[in-house]
């Protein structure tokens, strides 16, 4: 197995994560099989219980595992299905370690961090998919940090194991233009890789975010200072466009041919360049949509990344440029909502936490229903819709969810069974991957060509099937549920051309090169309706 370890330098944010992804589709490309891994330095198990404004989205795997959203950038970019072993955090080392020193494993060793901790990493890097032919693993964080020392000495250590041919260094880094000097400087370069060095690294390839073209000269100096050859100086230009660039950036610079030539793989195919052709019709749009995500956590625009990516790629599908409008739910909750909805091709309402904005929400999705407005609902915004059509439908005000009022006389959203007993925070929802029946005819059914489908949630509360019968008189559809429990997943309003809620996440499915149905039908009612009130 090969394995690239992508470390990162100077400042944090230069997207490593879409950098590891991009790679990964390159390597695709050449037909090989990519596996991608997370490690996180800080001390959280998992993301599960961080807020989104700090660290930006949850993402959830398949396995239900929840992880940091640059999982999702890995699963966009390839067709790496990933699990909990994907995902690791210092948290979980330690944890480990200290349960194995509980159960008296150390056989009363001193334990330390070298060599428990290390060796618990290096036992993490060894597990690997049988399937996979490449394995890239991301390290978080920025070099420098205390809490990432651990994870790069289990690699120095894991390199020196290895074959030479089996491991490479891929660091990215800064340059930072000097608009006085008119310069390009690489001293935050030099110094990252000296930090580096210090530990017993030495990268392979050098991957430079810059926002100008790097001179030989420069290319030169870096090489010299840093200890790589000229050709492992790779230019990361600013993306101009889209994120999905990047592939056809790193290949134009070569990045997979020298990672393959430091690996010593030949290529097993012909190179297939799927971007290009995503690239065309990002660039060159046929139409517009203007898109309204009224949410909580809007200052922080990671915090909804999967759902933007999932509207984007709707849009690639379609060749039409997807504007998002993001709206604070809170704003919709004072006097000026009607101004702030106005001119919405489709509202849709993402997945959330806490009673911050709810009320807000609500009226997003009365507006939508009222109005004939395509919408979307996700996870909360499902259960906000079944919330909003049992007041203003059934005629029911206080209907609510317990999440926010625990005494509701018409709670129309309870809390899932397997949920009573529980108190603690941690990876105790309804977490992964879970099967979904769909009811012939109807609108989700015709949108994924398909009776059974598979999608992943995240969440604590649910549909109250005691109120099912109330909801169907009055033209709510329940269009999909789970076949173990009878659990509602999907709500549909078939008087409308597009009003579609569910229960899970179907923007943790969604590909650039294959938008997810439900996305893709949101997008085309939008357009459709746009068109019919021209
Ligand atoms: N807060 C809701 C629940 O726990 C919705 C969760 C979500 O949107 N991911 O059920």
């Amino acid at each position: 197995m090969k394995q690239i370890f992508v470390t990162g330098g100077v400042v944090s944010s230069l997207g490593k994560g879409l950098t590891a992804g991009a790679l990964g589709a390159l390597l695709e490309g050449h037909g090989f099989r990519v596996e991608l891994k997370k490690f996180d330095p800080y001390l959280n198990l998992d993301p599960g219980t961080m807020s989104p404004l700090q660290h930006g989205e949850v993402y959830v795997l398949e396995d239900g595992t929840e992880t940091d959203l640059d999982l999702g950038h890995y699963e966009r970019f390839t067709h790496a299905v990933l699990g909990r072993k994907h995902s690791l955090t210092s948290g979980r080392i330690y944890e480990s370690v200290l349960q194995k020193e509980r159960s008296g494993e150390y056989l009363g060793q001193t334990v330390q961090i070298i060599p428990h901790v290390t060796d618990a990493i290096k036992e993490r890097l060894r597990a690997v998919d049988e399937q996979a032919d490449l394995c890239i693993t991301e390290i978080g964080g920025t070099i420098g940090d205390i809490e990432s020392l651990p994870f790069l000495e289990a690699l120095r250590q894991f390199a020196l194991e290895q074959e030479r041919e089996d491991v490479i260094f891929l660091h990215l880094t800064l340059l930072p233009y000097l608009r006085a000097a008119e310069e390009l400087k690489t001293k935050p370069t030099q110094q990252s890789v000296a930090k580096l060095r210090e530990i017993g690294i030495q990268p392979d390839i050098l991957v430079c975010r810059t926002e100008r073209e790097i001179s030989p000269d420069v290319r030169r100096k870096i090489s010299l200072f840093c200890n790589v050859s000229p050709r492992a100086v790779v230019e990361e230009r600013d993306l101009q466009d889209s994120i999905y660039e990047l592939p056809s950036v790193l290949h134009r610079e070569q990045l997979d041919a020298l990672v393959l030539e430091r690996l010593d793989l030949r290529p097993r195919r012909a190179y297939e360049d799927i971007w290009s052709g995503i690239l065309r019709r990002i660039r060159e749009p046929c139409c517009h949509s203007r898109i309204g995500l009224v949410g909580k956590y809007v200052s922080c625009k990671d915090a909804y990344k999967s759902v933007y990516e999932a509207l984007a790629h709707a849009g690639i599908a379609l060749s039409c440029r997807v504007e998002i409008r993001v709206i604070d739910a809170e704003a919709l909750e004072s006097p000026g909502a009607a101004e702030l909805l106005k001119d919405l091709d489709g509202i849709l309402v993402p997945g959330g936490f806490g009673t911050r904005g709810i009320e807000g929400k609500i009226f997003a999705a009365d507006w939508a229903r009222e109005r004939g407005i395509p919408y979307l609902g996700l996870c909360l915004g499902m259960q906000l819709a079944a919330i909003a059509f049992a007041r203003r439908v059934l005629g029911w005000p206080d209907a609510h969810s317990v999440e926010f009022d625990p005494q509701s006389a018409h709670p129309v959203i309870r809390r899932l069974d397997s949920q009573r007993e529980t108190a603690s925070l941690g990876a105790t929802m309804r977490l992964g991957s879970r099967t979904c029946l769909l009811k012939t005819g109807s609108l989700a059914h015709r949108l994924y060509g398909e009776e059974e489908i598979f999608e992943r949630h995240r969440h604590r509360y649910e549909f109250n099937r005691e109120m099912e019968e109330a909801f169907e008189s009055q033209g709510m559809l329940i269009s999909g549920r789970c076949p173990d429990d009878g659990a509602v997943e999907i709500l549909e309003f078939p008087q409308h051309l597009y009003y579609l809620a569910v229960q899970f996440h179907p923007e943790f499915q969604s590909k650039p090169w294959q938008a997810h149905p439900l996305f893709l039908g949101f997008l085309q009612a939008a357009l459709d309706r746009a068109r019919d009130h021209a």
